[in-house]
């Protein structure tokens, strides 16, 4: 029977009652939580040995890049000991696509799959998604599936194209340029651009977390855009219009923050497509002020790839070639 080591972070999965929100509903925490998910869930021995371990028990919404990292190098210390088939993170849902995002660039090839789940309602309830996610989660770790990914309401979706779509609705993950890497209904269907098992390299925990996202609007002060350069920022994301198009009037701006040596990256707002910014003048006049495409990736990606790339090279051509690289799925 496979091995699967199951390491809980935290999460709406995880939480109970800590008492009643203004509008009368029951607030969730984790003060009391579900920790022995095999008592909770006993058939989940059937698919595989489980160990589950608490590596630390948060709301996702306070994760920071020191979490992904503790929680990286826990990935990575497991993996290298050899002792599991598979990994399953159990995550909030709120950031878990951005921990998909910066583990897989972090661990880059793997030899075992690495999965992160969680629920929008918690396991001790009737009405939950947390067993079927659970349970789909732990066998997807035993299956011929070498990447991080996201598995949510039957899918298995690639963790670094993955983006949280809804707050209600059970199916809330979405990888809009990437389709599914298993998509479980009676069976279980791996799709053929699953990823093939690699070497684990040294564990580099470089990252640079000073990197701001602006999202693009009509009204945006170019003035704050420009003075991001003078307070700290090291590196921007830009979510632009469609293609990556952009109001002309911020152009002077990008020309600032790229002559102070900060990286700018553009990616788009739309879920679906890819980012050109050559196809019309405002996204054409900021690659010439010196941006960078972010392609098709999602800004989670983004600004995770930006986080690290930063740490690794600095603001180089390095780290141009870097962005502009398809690591590891993430884009095309
Ligand atoms: N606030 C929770 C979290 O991200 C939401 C969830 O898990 O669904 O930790």
């Amino acid at each position: 029977m496979r091995r699967v080591l199951i390491l809980l972070t935290g999460g709406t999965l995880m939480m109970r009652p800590t008492g009643a929100t203004a509008r009368g509903s029951s607030a969730l925490g984790l003060e009391d939580r579900t920790r022995d998910l095999v008592a909770a869930l006993p058939m989940l021995t059937s698919i595989a040995e489980i160990e589950t371990r608490e590596l630390f028990a948060m709301d996702s919404g306070d994760m920071q890049p020191a979490d992904w990292l503790r929680l990286a190098r826990h990935v990575h210390a497991a993996i290298s000991e050899r002792t599991h088939d598979g990994i399953v993170i159990v995550h909030g849902t709120d950031t878990m696509s951005y921990t998909a995002s910066a583990l897989a660039l972090l661990l880059g090839e793997l030899p075992i799959p690495v999965v992160l789940t969680g629920a929008q309602r918690p396991l001790f309830e009737p009405r939950t998604d947390a067993r079927e996610n659970l349970i789909d989660a732990v066998l997807v770790a035993t299956m011929d599936v070498p990447e991080v990914s996201v598995v949510f309401a039957s899918r298995a979706l690639r963790g670094v194209r993955s983006t949280k779509r809804d707050a209600w609705d059970y199916d809330a993950f979405d990888a809009p340029n990437c389709p599914p890497l298993v998509t479980l209904g009676v069976g279980a269907t791996l799709a053929p651009h699953v990823r093939r098992a690699g070497e684990l390299a040294p564990f580099d925990e470089r990252i640079e977390e000073r990197v701001l996202a602006v999202r693009v609007f009509p009204g945006l002060d170019a003035e704050l855009v420009r003075a991001a350069s003078g307070r700290g920022v090291k590196g921007l994301v830009l979510e632009a219009y469609g293609t990556g198009n952009l109001p002309r009037s911020l152009i002077s701006a990008l020309e600032h923050v790229h002559a102070s040596g900060v990286p700018m990256m553009i990616v788009s707002q739309c879920l679906r497509g890819f980012v050109e910014l050559g196809r019309y003048a405002g996204g054409a006049a900021a690659e010439a002020a010196g941006a960078i495409s972010g392609g098709d990736m999602t800004a989670e990606a983004a600004i995770a790839k930006l986080m690290i790339g930063l740490g690794r090279y600095g603001p180089t051509d390095a780290l141009k070639d870097y962005l502009l690289r398809d690591i590891i799925g993430e884009r095309a």
